[in-house]
């Protein structure tokens, strides 16, 4: 079983280095355990926070350990009886090809149905990142038709979800992204109204301009995954009551700060600004899970995947999601 630990922390931007990749027995199955075989690892943004060891909402990864993860898999052996041998699972079982898991303690495995939803779709669209778009959309923006909403990393695993629950529910939809190809591919094939490339648009100024353009009628709602300059464009354009979901500050993972011009404007126009953990939120999974699921069998979500082949490859990728090189959902395949 290969497996990739957490070596040392990070001193300033992430490396390489800071990971060790061994390879160890997947011990024996004691009563109520089930061996997974793990078919996709996901990477996440989170990720780079449970690398410091600084105060954050999360417990940070402890080193010499398996670095977290969600994965989805097969059962390959099972000694719990609602567990049998084939059966398509999803869990948290780390950056590693097998890991053993406690069919007892709920929430650990989930049993998925591969009919009509792809096996990966369960890391993406229909998994983690597409509730975290669910949670901001509904609970906070909670829009109404017609209303304009905003996400920044439009493209990716959470704002390709967003932009396909807001447009499922009558809202004009702007993307903000790296790049000409990730800014067409949000408007051609994810269906957004209007998309604004942050790196032709790389200061407050002109992300201001580029907004206005977009968001002729104001923007009522913003989905946060990035901050820094691009957050006070948005602040500048908000309208009167207009409400912010915060999921994520990608911008400043690495250590770079994000310093925040205007705050005052969160006050002039009467904002609600709302910070949120979407596993702090089980009770909506079910739901959300449903609309997601509903949306991805019928072909109005299928976001892109970005795909490394292989744990080794796992690093690099990780750290490329970081800089915008991935498109789309980044993954690792392991078989
Ligand atoms: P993505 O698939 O969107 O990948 C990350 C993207 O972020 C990159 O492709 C890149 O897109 C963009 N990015 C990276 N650095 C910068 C930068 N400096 N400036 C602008 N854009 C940048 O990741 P996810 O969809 O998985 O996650 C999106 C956000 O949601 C993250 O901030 C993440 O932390 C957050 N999140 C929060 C959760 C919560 O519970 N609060 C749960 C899940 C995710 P581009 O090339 O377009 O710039």
């Amino acid at each position: 079983n290969q497996q990739i630990l957490l070596d040392n922390r990070p001193q300033g931007e992430a490396t390489v280095d800071n990971f060790r990749l061994v390879t160890t027995d997947t011990p024996a199955l004691q009563d109520g355990q089930v061996l997974v075989r793990h078919h996709y690892l996901s990477l996440d943004p989170y990720m780079r926070g449970r690398m410091n060891d600084s105060k954050s909402y999360a417990a940070s990864q402890p080193l010499g350990e398996v670095m977290i993860g969600g994965t989805v898999g097969e059962v390959v052996e099972s000694r719990h009886p609602a567990y049998a041998v084939g059966d398509k699972v999803v869990g948290m079982g780390g950056w590693q090809e097998y890991s053993v898991v406690d069919g007892n303690t709920p929430g650990m495995l989930r049993k998925v149905d591969t009919t009509h939803v792809p096996l990966s779709a369960y890391l993406g669209a229909v998994g983690m990142p597409g509730v975290t778009a669910w949670y901001g959309l509904v609970k906070i923006i909670a829009p109404k038709a017609g209303e304009t909403v905003v996400v920044s990393a439009a493209s990716g695993a959470v704002g390709s979800a967003f932009g396909a629950l807001a447009k499922a529910r009558g809202c004009r939809v702007v993307g903000i992204a790296g790049g000409p190809d990730k800014c067409r591919y949000v408007t051609e094939e994810l269906g957004f109204d209007a998309c604004i490339d942050h790196r032709a648009n790389g200061d407050l100024k002109s992300m201001a301009r580029a907004l206005k353009e977009a968001c002729p009628d104001g923007i009522d709602g913003y989905f946060e995954n990035v901050g820094g300059y691009i957050l006070d464009a948005v602040l500048l354009r908000a309208n009167a009551f207009a409400r912010v979901a915060v999921c994520g500050m990608i911008a400043g993972y690495d250590g770079q700060p994000l310093p925040l011009q205007n705050p005052a404007l969160i006050l002039i126009n009467r904002m609600k600004v709302e910070g949120f953990i979407v596993s702090e939120h089980m009770e909506v999974w079910p739901e959300a899970l449903k609309e997601l699921g509903g949306l991805a069998a019928s072909g109005k979500l299928r976001p892109r995947e970005t795909i490394a082949q292989g744990l080794a490859a796992a690093p690099e990728a990780f750290l490329g999601l970081l800089k915008g090189k991935n498109f789309g959902k980044q993954l690792v395949k392991l078989v």
